[in-house]
């Protein structure tokens, strides 16, 4: 029987799809298209196109036993997957034609069909998330675009340098237009903790630094709401090309300055310096581009800088506090070069990311915290990662500037104010409805008089969350469940205190229903 490449594809999808978690199967699975299905000698071969190379890096170095066994499920034994990378820069007034590399998905080692491959030039993976620095070469050539930046820029000491151009990043004294780039070198990707809500665009950033310019992500671009990272992210790419030297000149760049600077060009008839300046740059962050909205001359210079950069396989990084598109008054022809790279988002992060962040943020400021503090600072404070920083700060300030012990009882004190306005939402009844979801039982039962084994389990934990994570009385709380007195709280709550200390499959299912219960009330 013949079948469609889309209906093989889509068999595949739904094995894959029962495999992995949701968001990873929405960013890597869901946007694949099959496109081609065919006998080939002994072999039946299915093409999957990819948006990207860093796609097809990613899903053979994490999905490749899946893909495997799938393939083989759905297709037999002789069933093998081909990609087709498709890097879509058709544009008319560059002439870019649209890239298309094929390649073969990986076969284990003693299988028939080839040796394992890799990418030749790929550089190390971008799931390496060490962050450590490498010292990997920028790669000679890719499919995906031309080498990075000519060495020997105008600026380097080789005889025919150009006339100095006057430009604002010069470091009086040093060699000649030694740029300063103008980056935080605490903003490293060592710093940058990862998480769910970082993943991708942490990914992405790690594989440009590794690859700047030869990656199919560039213009990269970093947008979330304010205090997520995105200067920090942004930033990470340029110190790591530094302590790699891997760029000669790396320029970070708010959007303002941008403008200010360009601005005081037109002003000064000093356009054509400014514009040369920003074309010898090697790595160009530009940071929070929403302020270029309706600038329209602004918009036109970056423009044209943007297309001298890109041509000649400069990378370009950028940040915005929303979607390029809902920012109002940028020009169609900017958003549309947008597209040719990646754009990633930031989102708040979950609970696990706000703790690692404070216990590294600790680590790194030599303070000893217990994890309590920790815990409790993470749970309290969630919209944002500098309002989780400035928490810690303030607490630490306190103890210092008191000369009190950092415990839990100074934290609450310290931070009830900023706790308050996020807590006012959780109330009992939510509490009871997450929990008994999580145990599937009707959440009637808890108020009820029944003894059951899972019944009492589902009202222990509740009477537990509701404790710990509202301010009502143990009276008022016995209440909700039925009427019972308020020692019953407390020996429930002395229960599941036990059992957390002595079993670590219970601790675990605590702290998932506390982060069920922390999505509800956000
Ligand atoms: P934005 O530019 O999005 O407003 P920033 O990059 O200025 O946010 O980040 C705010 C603060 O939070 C900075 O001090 C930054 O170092 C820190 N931060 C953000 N994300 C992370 C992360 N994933 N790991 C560690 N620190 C982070
Ligand atoms: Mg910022």
């Amino acid at each position: 029987m013949e079948q469609s490449p889309e209906a093989v594809w889509k068999e595949c999808l739904d094995i894959i799809r029962d495999n992995i978690s949701r968001q990873s199967f929405k960013t890597w699975f869901a946007p694949l298209k099959a496109v081609n299905l065919e006998n080939d000698s002994d072999l039946i071969k299915l093409t999957v196109q990819l948006p990207s190379r860093f796609y097809y890096e990613w899903l053979e170095e994490h999905y490749f036993a899946l893909l495997r066994k799938t393939i083989t499920k759905v297709l037999g034994p002789q069933g093998r997957l081909f990609y087709e990378i498709v890097i879509e820069k058709g544009d008319a007034e560059t002439g870019y034609p649209n890239a298309t590399t094929q390649l073969p998905a990986r076969q284990p080692a003693n299988e028939p069909g080839g040796p394992p491959r890799r990418l030749p030039p790929s550089g190390p993976p971008p799931s390496d998330t060490s962050g450590a620095p490498r010292h990997s070469k920028p790669p000679q050539s890719t499919p995906a675009g031309p080498p990075f930046g000519p060495r020997g820029t105008p600026h380097s000491a080789t005889g025919n340098t150009p006339a100095p151009i006057a430009n604002p990043f010069v470091i009086p004294g040093l060699k000649p237009a030694q740029i300063d780039s103008q980056l935080n070198p605490s903003y490293t990707f060592e710093r940058f903790i990862e998480g769910d809500c970082n993943r991708l665009a942490r990914s992405a950033a790690l594989a440009i630094a590794q690859q700047p310019g030869s990656t199919s992500f560039n213009p990269f671009l970093v947008y979330g709401g304010v205090g997520l990272g995105k200067t920090h992210l942004i930033q990470a790419i340029g110190n790591y090309l530094k302590a790699n030297r891997m760029a000669e000149t790396v320029l970070y760049v708010s959007s303002e300055r941008f403008t200010t600077e360009f601005v005081q060009a037109i002003q000064h008839n000093r356009v054509s310096d400014f514009s040369l300046f920003y074309r010898q740059i090697d790595l160009l962050i530009i940071d929070d581009i929403q302020f270029f909205g309706r600038k329209e001359k602004t918009q036109e210079e970056f423009f044209h800088i943007f297309n001298a950069l890109h041509q000649s396989g400069k990378q370009i990084v950028l940040s915005a506090d929303r979607p390029p598109r809902d920012i109002s008054g940028i020009e169609e022809r900017l958003l549309s070069r947008f597209q040719w790279g990646l754009s990633a988002d930031l989102q708040t992060p979950e609970l696990e990311t706000r703790i690692a962040i404070l216990q590294r943020k600790a680590e790194d400021d030599g303070i000893e915290i217990d994890q309590d503090i920790i815990e409790f600072i993470a749970h309290n404070i969630k919209s944002n990662i500098r309002e989780l920083e400035g928490a810690l700060i303030r607490l630490l300030a306190y103890a210092t500037l008191r000369k009190r012990e950092m415990d839990l009882p100074l934290a609450k004190e310290v931070l009830r104010d900023l706790i308050k306005t996020t807590r006012v939402s959780l109330t009992i009844e939510e509490i009871q409805r997450v929990v008994c979801e999580y145990f599937v039982i009707s959440e009637d039962l808890v108020r009820a008089k029944t003894r059951k084994r899972e019944v009492v389990q589902a009202r222990q934990v509740s009477m537990f969350f509701c404790k710990q994570l509202t301010q009502h009385s143990l009276k008022t709380i016995g209440l909700h469940f039925g009427g019972r007195d308020h020692s019953t709280v407390i020996h429930a709550n002395q229960s599941v205190e036990n059992q957390i200390e002595t079993n670590v499959k219970f601790r675990e299912v605590i702290e998932e229903i506390r982060h069920k219960i922390e999505l509800r009330s956000r």
